[in-house]
């Protein structure tokens, strides 16, 4: 166990210390209830020190068995897109670009283009303070931006059903640029509201001329309005900042923003 500032695994670069292990192997795991972080692209950690144990997946084996690809939690998303799109196999390309890992994926059913997480999704394996299980694909449930149906614990692997497709890479190249030029570059966690029915949080927030709008050194993309930028080192600024972005859309459209991006620890 280390003391690990969450500022250095995080992507928006803020948080607080805590005690920390950095899970290498999901070999001889004991669940124990620790809160458990992939990449850290998608937690707004308190700038409060965390008063309990953190897991941060770092594990990294993948194998290719036919269709089946079988990933450990801790593997990139998107270096696992881009590498079974090199051979050949299709199911994955949403993910190119998404800094995110396996594990995050399947919790966050993250998606894009039209495609997501649990739509190749074959089982995951996890342990819970119970013990460990298999989960089936028809044992969870996707919604937007989130998989229903997980038990409290930390899942190990998952393994998806993909597709051999001669144009894997060439999809996987469409999506790539496509994403670079919408994206901005920057400290964030991406998207920070869920869309609203069809609606994009993004254009929802331009149209009510909240671009640019800051909280000390966190600000609003002007590149894309869902994206909070942060060039400081506060989490409550980010908060904020969200706060009154949640109370301004609210105010001139009625419109209730949920968060996409995950709190953890004291705000
Ligand atoms: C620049 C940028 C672009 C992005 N674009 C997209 C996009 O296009 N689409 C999209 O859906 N998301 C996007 N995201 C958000 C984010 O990358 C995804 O949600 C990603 O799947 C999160 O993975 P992670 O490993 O970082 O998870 P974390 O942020 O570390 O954790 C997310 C959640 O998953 C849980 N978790 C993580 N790993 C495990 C595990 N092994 N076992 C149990 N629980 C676990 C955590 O407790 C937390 O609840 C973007 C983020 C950034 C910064």
């Amino acid at each position: 166990m280390y003391k690990v500032k969450m500022s250095d695994y995080t992507s928006m670069r803020t948080g607080g210390w805590t005690n920390a292990r950095i899970i290498t192997s999901v070999d001889n795991l004991k669940y124990n209830g620790a809160l458990i972080i992939g990449r850290g692209t998608n937690v707004l950690f308190s700038d409060v020190d965390y008063d309990g144990e953190v897991w941060i997946m770092r594990n990294d084996r993948f194998t290719v068995n036919g269709n089946l690809v079988r990933a450990e939690s801790g593997v990139s998303i998107s270096r696992l897109a881009r590498t079974t799109a090199s051979m050949g196999l299709s199911g994955l390309q949403w993910a190119c670009g998404i800094p995110g890992s396996v594990g995050g994926a399947v919790v966050m059913n993250a998606g894009a283009y039209g495609g997501e997480c649990l739509d190749n999704l074959l089982n995951i394996r996890m342990l819970t303070e119970k013990g460990e299980l298999l989960l089936t694909r028809d044992e969870l449930t996707p919604s937007h931006r989130k998989t229903l149906g997980l038990p409290n614990g930390v899942i190990l692997d998952a393994t998806f059903r993909l597709i051999s497709d001669s144009k894997a890479t060439e999809k996987i190249n469409n999506f790539d640029s496509l994403r670079r030029k919408a994206q901005p570059s920057g400290r964030t966690l991406g998207s920070t509201f869920k869309k609203v029915g069809n609606k994009s949080a993004g254009q929802i927030i331009e149209d009510v001329g909240l671009k640019g709008l800051s909280v000390g050194k966190s600000f609003v993309s002007d590149k894309h309005a869902n994206f909070i930028i942060n060039e400081g080192d506060s989490s409550a600024d980010v908060r904020s900042l969200i706060d009154i972005i949640k109370l301004q859309v609210y105010a001139q459209t009625g419109i209730k923003l949920e968060e996409e991006i995950i709190y953890a620890g004291e705000f």
